[in-house]
């Protein structure tokens, strides 16, 4: 399969390429030539595949072509060693959880499948060390840092701003060593992104060593995470044959909801999708006017979904020609406030006995706002609460139990190095490794 720029101003690139570099060379992202639907014998059986096989055969309509089939499905199978249960919620709205993963977010399965893939190309060409800059407010660098653990030829330095992340979120990829190095910013977000996008430019670095990224502008993170929505709909056709449903996205750069539109190009019968926003409501607001505005990003509760700029948005507007009419169609908007979302993660619990994250408060509430007449919903549960445990107590009062894998990370040490904003000293610390 070849990859084309959504900017239109670089050659195609082979997936290797499209996963090694992450973006164009004209700075566009990389899209497949084509998407190929999944033939009708597939939903015939697919009530009846496990997780691993429905996801296998989803990732051979992307990947087939560029790695053979015994290691592609290696790769997929050992990605998702874990379960994405959907779950009743209320009348009509059922959530899938995606938070059973090793760091109890959803991104751990574009992390653990994009590790995979590019230890197999690493291997397969006897490539030099590849290294893997990541820039995070949290829950990214946890899933990109455990899902390249121990992954051998790829080195992953995660960026994060001092203080500014939860003590949750900091141990889950400051106490991993190996191939693994916390870098401790003393500044915000945009400026530890500032500083990998910095390193991406720099030509003099990239001669030193090979760069690539791992947020879900890489092909390789962002495909994947198609798997559960396929898996999201078999599980519906057991309790409910025949529906057809709405399924709600909490999005940020907009890369989750995304995979789930490829999804439904392949044929996946689900009828439409909402976004849901924070206060951060770009893509709501040109879903409205038809204008798309980025604007720097305000904190919310939410904090994952605090994008002023969604970087998939590009590949939206690809995926529809351009047409405003056409995606309007197929995704709504909402956008809720930090006292809404609260508000939902409140009544929730206590009308029905479910505990929201504050994203998945935002998938939720969009649902029961939205929902017609007749149709029911699934939401994506993108985090387990207790990722957010001082928030959610203090919301719903109560007390937040704290699974097994987060407290294991709670008991391991912190170990990163403290780096400056300033570019000159992070490239210099590149360039002595
Ligand atoms: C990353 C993240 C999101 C947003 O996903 P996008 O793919 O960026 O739209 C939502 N919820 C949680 C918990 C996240 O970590």
């Amino acid at each position: 399969m070849k990859y084309y720029s959504t900017s239109k101003q670089a050659p195609e690139a082979t997936l290797e390429e499209a996963v090694v570099k992450g973006l164009a060379a004209d700075k566009g992202l990389f899209m497949p030539r084509s998407i190929n639907p999944l033939p009708s014998t597939f939903y015939a059986e697919i009530v009846h595949l496990s997780f691993q096989e429905m996801a296998y055969r989803v990732a051979d309509a992307f990947f087939g072509e560029d790695v053979p089939a015994e290691t592609l499905k290696e790769i997929v199978y050992d990605t998702l060693n874990f379960d994405v249960p959907l779950v009743p919620v209320s009348p009509g709205i059922y959530s899938l959880e995606l938070f059973h993963g090793p760091t109890l977010a959803f991104k751990d399965v574009g992390g653990r499948f994009m590790a995979r893939l590019l230890g197999y190309f690493i291997r397969k060409e006897g490539k030099q060390q590849v290294n893997v800059l990541v820039a995070t407010s949290g829950d990214t660098g946890s899933a990109v840092a455990n899902g390249f653990l121990g992954v051998e030829g790829i080195h992953v330095y995660v960026l994060y701003p001092k203080g500014k992340v939860s003590e949750i979120q900091e141990k889950q990829f400051t106490t991993l060593g190996r191939n693994i190095t916390a870098l401790e910013v003393d500044g915000t977000f945009d400026d530890c992104q500032a500083l990998v996008k910095s390193a991406f430019m720099d030509a003099e670095l990239n001669a030193h060593m090979q760069l690539t990224s791992a947020n879900s502008i890489n092909v390789a993170r962002f495909l994947p995470q198609a798997f559960y929505y396929f898996y999201a709909y078999a599980q519906l056709q057991r309790l409910q044959p025949g529906v057809q449903p709405v399924i709600c996205v909490p999005s940020g750069n907009f890369g989750n909801i995304t995979a789930g539109l490829f999804g439904k190009r392949m044929g996946l019968p689900i009828s439409r999708f909402i976004a849901a926003n924070n206060r951060n409501d770009i893509f709501y607001q040109y879903l409205q006017t038809g204008e798309y505005n980025p604007r720097p990003s305000v904190a919310t509760l939410a904090n994952a979904m605090d994008v002023g700029n969604p970087s998939n948005f590009a590949r939206v507007l690809d995926l529809y020609g351009h047409s405003h009419d056409a995606i309007a169609t197929e995704v709504s908007g909402a956008t809720y406030t930090d006292e809404q979302i609260a508000e939902t993660m409140r009544a929730t619990w206590q009308e029905h006995h479910y505990l929201l994250d504050p994203h998945g408060a935002c998938g939720y509430r969009a649902l029961a706002e939205g929902l017609r007449t007749g149709e029911v919903g699934i939401f994506l549960e993108t985090a387990h609460p207790a990722k957010f445990k001082d928030t959610v107590e203090q919301i719903i009062g109560a007390e937040v139990a704290v699974p097994a894998k987060l407290q294991a990370f709670m008991r391991g040490t912190k170990q990163s190095l403290p780096m400056s904003k300033e570019f000159a000293q992070f490239k210099a610390y590149l360039m002595q490794q």
